[in-house]
């Protein structure tokens, strides 16, 4: 088995976003009741502890209007949108979930394990660089990108985001960055609404940016489909140093945000393709951050999947056939696009 790494801090669990609110804190909650259980301990994951992210390392992707403004909410109850809120611990949190993205990047980079999944919360991948939104304070995987090219050596990142709802705060950080690709697969339409296939990145950042929007509805066949082929090949051409995956668990069949149908079985093949990719162009160098997943059950579920794929316990082969015969389902109308890029 491969050495997996699982990152976390209690801190994030005082991040409080109220009664009734979907992103609480016993999503982070089931996920370190599970770490006990008898199936997660047979992986034998190191258990690597989170630090805070520092103001340096935020302000490589937010403004310092932005870091002021999180900043000031410190003690405070503050509405930040429609659906975002930061309690009087939610700043220190926010600072712990983006800390733990970035613990997992460096133990993984160093080779104290193969891969890691750091069990984030808030999520990230919404915030903007000016700006907090959609549950989510400080851009995890982003400031954990640009960490990992400023001093760990790693020149090119692909962030890989299988959530149900498109990473737009991801997308804008690198829009213009040749050396940062982000692939999105999504739902669409749906919150927040960015992420169409034509949004390719702009300047030497074009061709950056890989939106493969989808309508609800999509199940574990597309997905294999699409992640074994199309975001496997993407990868294998982009030839990164470090994968860093927005785990979204809300393409869940069960969830209440999402219409998509992906079972558990579903999260181990996405999963296994990425680290199948990983092996291939990275020495296996993979970080996993939790992003969305609102039913607790298929939230458990996924990571687990996740964990065992990272382990070298599920193992899948690239689809065979040609993309033509592969069930793509709505991907099947962008390859055009992707290929004035990629040759795939
Ligand atoms: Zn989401």
């Amino acid at each position: 088995m491969n050495p997996i790494g699982i990152v976390f801090d209690p801190e994030c669990l005082l991040h409080d976003t109220g009664p009734g609110h979907a992103e609480s804190s016993a999503r982070l909650q089931c996920l370190l009741n599970m770490l006990g259980a008898h199936d997660v301990q047979a992986l034998s994951p190191t258990i690597l502890h989170g630090r805070s992210a520092t103001e340096a390392e935020v302000l490589r992707v937010h403004s310092p209007a932005h870091w002021k403004r999180l900043k000031a909410t410190a003690g405070y109850n503050v509405r930040l949108d429609n659906d975002t809120v930061a309690s009087p611990r939610s700043f220190d949190a926010a600072l712990r979930s983006a800390g733990c993205t970035l613990a997992a990047v460096e133990a993984v980079v160093a080779g104290e394990v193969r891969s890691a999944f750091a069990f984030t919360r808030p999520p990230g991948h919404h915030a903007e660089p000016d700006k907090p939104m959609g549950f989510c304070l400080f851009n995890n995987v982003a400031i954990a990108a640009r960490h990992a090219r400023a001093t760990l050596g790693m020149q090119r990142i692909a962030i890989v985001d299988f959530d149900v709802h498109h990473g737009n705060g991801t997308q804008n950080t690198f829009y213009h960055d040749p050396y940062v690709l982000y692939v999105s697969t999504h739902q669409r339409p749906l919150y927040p609404g960015t992420g169409a296939a034509t949004e390719l990145g702009e300047g030497l950042g074009r061709g950056r940016t890989i939106n493969i929007p989808l309508r609800g509805g999509h199940g574990d066949a597309e997905f294999d489909a699409i992640y074994g082929s199309v975001v496997a090949r993407i990868l294998e051409r982009f030839r990164p140093d470090l994968i860093i995956v927005s785990a979204g668990f809300d393409i869940a069949a069960e969830d209440p945000l999402g219409s998509m149908e992906v079972s558990s079985d579903g999260f181990a093949r996405i999963a296994a393709h990425l680290v199948a990719a990983a092996e291939m162009t990275c020495g296996g160098r993979i970080v996993f951050a939790l992003e969305g997943g609102y039913s607790l059950m298929a939230l458990q579920d996924g990571v687990f999947a996740c964990l065992e794929a990272m382990a070298g316990v599920v193992q899948v082969g690239e689809p065979r056939g040609s993309l033509a015969t592969l069930p793509l389902g709505d991907a099947v109308q962008y390859l055009d696009l992707y290929r004035e890029f990629f040759p795939i």
